[in-house]
Parts: C-alpha cells; structure tokens; sequence
C-alpha cells in the first residue's frame, strides 16, 4: 500500500501549538539552564515485533518532540534483543510508520544488535568485578529463589562461583556448547532487595535462534534490561524515556550505568502510557486478532495500527493533534476513543474536500426535466477554505438519493422528501415527489418527482423555503462503489474487563458493515489513496487500495456526528 505522503505533513512535524509544558520538557529545560547537559538526545525505541499502534504514537511524538522543541535529535532505535518474535516485516513497517506520523530521524537509525560485541564485553567486566555470575538454575527455579514483594529471595547455589569458573562457563555459554535454558549470566546485585528486580536479574540468556540482523552469530543475546541502558549510555542519550511499568527498573539502570565503563550518562524519566476505551493496545492482543483472523490485517481500518489508522483515512496531523492535547502526566488514565475521533473531525472539518455520494441508493425520475438532456452544475469544493475553490457537478433526469432522505408516511419531524413535498437538491434545483412506485413486496423502488427550474443552483427566487437539502448524484455518470462503514472494534469500554480478560468476547459483531451498491459523484473517481474527502452529510471518507478504478472502495474515516460533544455536554470526559 503506497499512503505514506500526507498533502498536510511536512518531512518534520510542527509540535502541537496547544502542548504545554510537562515535567519532562521542565527538566530538560533545567538541565540545559544549569549546564547538566549541552543538547538533549532522546530515541524511540520499538521491539520490532509487531506494528506500531495510537499508543507508539504519544512516545513518538514526545521523543520527536522534545528532540525539535529543545534544538537536539532523536534517534530510532530498535530493540532488537529478542531473535524469536523478530521480523523485518515489522522492521520496515515501523520506518515507515514513523515517517507517516511526520518525524524524520535522519541518520540516527540505530539497532541494539549492533552493539552486541560491546555489551558482550561488558557482560565479561561484570563477571571480572565480581558483579556477575553464571547460574545453572531452571527458569522456574529462579522465579521461586526471587521470593515476593513480602518475602526476600534466596541465594542460588551457584551464586558464590568464583569469577574464573564464571567466565569459563560464560564464554562456553557464547560457543553454544549449552541448550536453552541451560544457564543465564545474572547481576549479582541484591537477593533480599526491597525492589524484585535488583535480585540478581538475568542479562543474558541462551536462545539458539537465527536474529533478523545478526543471522546466526549469536546464541545468547541479552535481556531488555541490560542492553536497554547501555545502549542509551553508547548513543549518548541524554533523556531515556519510557512509559511507568519501567519506574521499577530504574534502579536496575542505574545500577548497570554506574558498574560499567559507558561512555555517557543517560537518565531514564517515566511517563503515563496511552490507554484507549473501545480497543486494546497491547502488542500481543492485537497480534492475537491478527493471526486468529478478527481482522483482515495489521492494516485492518478497525485496528488502533498507526498503519490501520492511515488505511482508514486519519490524516497523520489530527494523531499529532491528539496526543498533544492529551499531554504527559504521570498518571495512568484511559482517554474516551470518542476523542480521538473528535480530533479527526476537527482537522478534516477544516482540509477535505466535499463530495456527493449516495450509499442506500433510491432512484428519483424528474419528470418533466427534458430526457437525454444534462447540465453541469457550480459545487463549492469546502466551505471552510476558499481556495479549495469549486467544481462541476453533472445533473440530469435521473438521479439517486439516500433511502433515508425518503419517507412515504412520515412522522411529525421528519422534514426530508415525502409524496407531494418539495425539497432542495444540493447545488441543483427544488423537487417534488409526485409519484411512489413499489415493487409486489410493497417497497419502495422509485419516486417519480419534478423540478422548478427557476430554482437552479438551489434558491427559489419568490423566496419559498424548503425545510431540507439532500445529497444526491446524476445516475448516468455517477461511479458505482463499495463502501465500508466501520464501528468501534469493541463494544465494552474496557474490552475483557469483567471477563476474565477475555477481550475477545467484547468484539463488535457489527464492527464492518459493507455497502455494495453505492454511488459517487465523478469527481470522487479522482480522490487519491492518501486523501480524505468529505461525502455531505454523511461523514469522511477515503479510497481504500482494495478498489479499482471502475469500483472504487470507500472506507469511512469517522461520521459527522460530534460524539465527543455529545458525551462532555452530558458531564462525562475523558481520563
Ligand atoms: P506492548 O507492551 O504492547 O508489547 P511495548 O510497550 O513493549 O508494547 P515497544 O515496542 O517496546 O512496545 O514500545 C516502544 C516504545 O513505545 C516504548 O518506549 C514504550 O514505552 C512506548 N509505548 C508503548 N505503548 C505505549 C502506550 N500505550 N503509550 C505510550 N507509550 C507507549
Ligand atoms: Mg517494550
């Protein structure tokens, strides 16, 4: 799929004009004042293990962020450490990913497996100052020596080996003479720690599988813990930071940072993660509904994928947007979907072009307007931009409008076309439905209707109102198309919750609802993949590369209706 432009990106974002100033920029900015640090380095750094989601975005933006805000760079870093859930398919998708969300890490596209020789090394000085052990012990031996957040743990056995043994048994480990699971070179740090993860954690272990980057050079590889630091410390990082379940490890990096000859000093900051209402934002979830096959794809427009999101016709600038709004808090809090659509909304109301289409189709004949005749018709391209400018819309005879516009008997308030009322046609002319025509089963089928042609352009000129402006499109040149309307993917707030964590059985069986039989005016044949358009009065919408030319596909952004409005003027808001 080729969406990765944006007409309103440029290469490098804009930072969001509402962003405050957080606790992180505050120290940031404290630290250049008093000299700690002469420019600020940060990284993002993914695990290319699955694709990027809405959540990588609020991480993106801030490193990104800070990094253009205070003059430094930020460098895309992945961690690379774990062979066995490693792909470049994800490697590629997270360039690609980043780069759509409008950041640019120019030439500091880094790895941790390149730095594998010199955290080998440096696993070797911790064994040499006595602050590092090889242990023999079961993966479940070590989790019941670790003891509990009450009890203290226990010393391995094999804690007191001496440093030569240790070494011996270190590089016999890196010679593959060993199977998985076989032993681990732990920190020798603290059993009986207060905080669990400074007793004597594992950093390396034994896995004997071929790493997309490294190929087969290697069979122990280190843990998130150990090569996270000190690849901060090797690409001069100033400010690691990283969302609050790493609060506990900090301790641990600090600990690597000062028992090691780093060439530099980062320190780590915590902030809250993203969490939204009707999805789930963990890697292992979302690929879980990807390889069961609850959706097409990664890329699926129902997945909260920064690649789903882009599918679906989110401009890259209404997620910037979001999360600058939502700022960076230390507190974990889940944020209503229904603002992040309210954001899509904003930016779109502003930039897409308007556009007819009719999604139920309901053919209207116009009688007494000449047969085999047709004209061309003035249409403003957005009302909000003046320099969109206008367009030509086709009129003629015969045209289609929504099913919903129409109502043979209708209540009090419905204020749209009924048998013997007139209405305006969008740009084009008043009409009045004279006729109702069925099929056996009793449904609508046609209408048959006229026109005043002294009201072209859609104002009468004695001054007669009309209560109600369809959309509609000229039958005879419209284009046919497919259209999908999509819903949330999850009908609970909290998908799982109450269940056991089952997030599955809150999946949305009304999530996808394709229309085949839609029609769009012809200027819609044009739209490009990258561009979201606006069909009056029913929502945004972008060309989706499952179409083709003679049947485009259409994938609905959001709908027109605030939700996001609705649900603050009820006193509800978002965390
Ligand atoms: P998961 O736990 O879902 O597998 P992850 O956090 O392990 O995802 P990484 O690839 O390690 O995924 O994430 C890269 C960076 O993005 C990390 O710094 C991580 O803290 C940050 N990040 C991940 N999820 C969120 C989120 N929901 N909100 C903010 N930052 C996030
Ligand atoms: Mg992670």
């Amino acid at each position: 799929m080729n969406k990765n432009t944006d007409a309103d990106t440029a290469v490098t974002a804009e930072p969001s004009a509402t962003e405050s100033r957080d606790f992180i920029r505050e120290q940031i900015a404290g630290d250049l004042a008093s000299g700690v640090h002469e420019g600020v380095v940060t990284r993002f750094p993914p695990e290319p293990n699955g694709y990027l989601h809405i959540g990588h975005a609020k991480s993106i933006c801030l490193n990104f962020g800070v990094a253009q805000e205070f003059g430094g760079r930020c460098h895309l870093r992945f961690d690379d450490t774990n062979p066995v859930k490693e792909e470049q398919e994800y490697i590629d998708s997270i360039q690609e990913d980043v780069r759509w969300l409008g950041f640019d890490w120019g030439d500091n596209l880094f790895y941790a497996s390149d730095n594998f020789e010199t955290l080998y090394t440096w696993a070797e000085h911790l064994i040499e100052t006595g602050n590092a052990y090889v242990d023999d012990l079961s993966a479940d031996e070590i989790r019941a020596y670790r003891g509990t957040l009450t009890e203290p743990g226990r010393n391995s056995p094999y804690r007191d080996r001496t440093p030569d043994e240790n070494m011996d048994l270190f590089r016999r480990m890196r010679a593959g003479e060993f199977d998985n699971g076989a032993k681990v070179l732990r920190a020798k740090i603290d059993m009986a720690s207060g905080n669990i993860n400074l007793r004597d954690p594992v950093i390396y272990r034994i896995l004997h599988a071929a790493h997309p980057r490294t190929g087969e050079t290697w069979c122990i590889y280190p843990t998130y813990d150990f090569a996270h630091g000190q690849t901060d410390a090797i690409e001069h990082i100033t400010h690691s930071l990283c969302t609050l379940e790493f609060e506990d490890h900090r301790p641990l990096y600090d600990w690597l940072i000062e028992h090691l000859p780093v060439p530099s000093r980062p320190r780590q900051y915590e902030f809250a993660r993203l969490n939204l209402t009707h999805t789930v934002l963990s890697k292992r979830r979302l690929m879980q509904l990807v390889s069961e096959k609850r959706v097409a794809g990664w890329d699926d427009p129902r997945m909260p994928t920064l690649s789903g999101l882009r599918r679906r016709g989110v401009p890259p600038g209404a997620i910037r947007d979001f999360v600058g709004r939502l700022g960076i808090a230390k507190t974990n809090s889940t944020v209503e979907m229904a603002y992040l659509e309210s954001c899509m909304r904003e930016l779109l109301n502003k930039t897409a072009a308007r556009r007819m289409a009719v999604l139920r189709p309901l053919k209207v004949v116009i009688e007494n307007y000449p047969e085999g005749d047709g004209e061309l018709l003035e249409a403003v391209n957005n009302p909000e931009d003046e320099s969109a400018g206008s367009r030509q819309i086709p009129f003629s005879r015969e045209i289609y409008i929504e099913q919903e516009d129409f109502m043979e008997d209708p209540p009090k308030k419905f204020f749209r076309l009924a048998p013997g009322r007139e209405v305006r046609l969008r740009y084009a002319y008043f009409i009045t439905c004279t006729e109702v025509i069925k099929d056996e089963a009793g449904n609508v089928v046609e209408l048959r209707a006229t026109y005043d042609a002294e009201t072209r352009g859609g104002d009468s000129p004695d001054g007669r109102k009309v209560k109600a402006t369809l959309h509609w499109v000229s039958a005879a040149h419209a284009i046919p198309a497919e259209v999908r309307l999509y819903e949330h993917l999850f009908d609970a707030p909290d998908p799982g919750a109450g269940k056991d964590g089952d997030f599955l059985a809150d999946i949305n069986p009304n999530s996808l609802e394709v229309l085949n039989d839609c029609w769009l005016e012809p200027a819609l044949g044009d739209t490009s993949l990258d561009e979201t358009v606006q069909f009056e009065r029913l929502g945004y919408f972008c060309p989706d590369p499952d179409g083709s030319a003679a049947k485009p596909v259409f994938n609905r952004t959001v709908g027109l209706r605030d939700n996001w409005a609705r649900l603050q003027a009820k006193g509800q808001q978002n965390g």
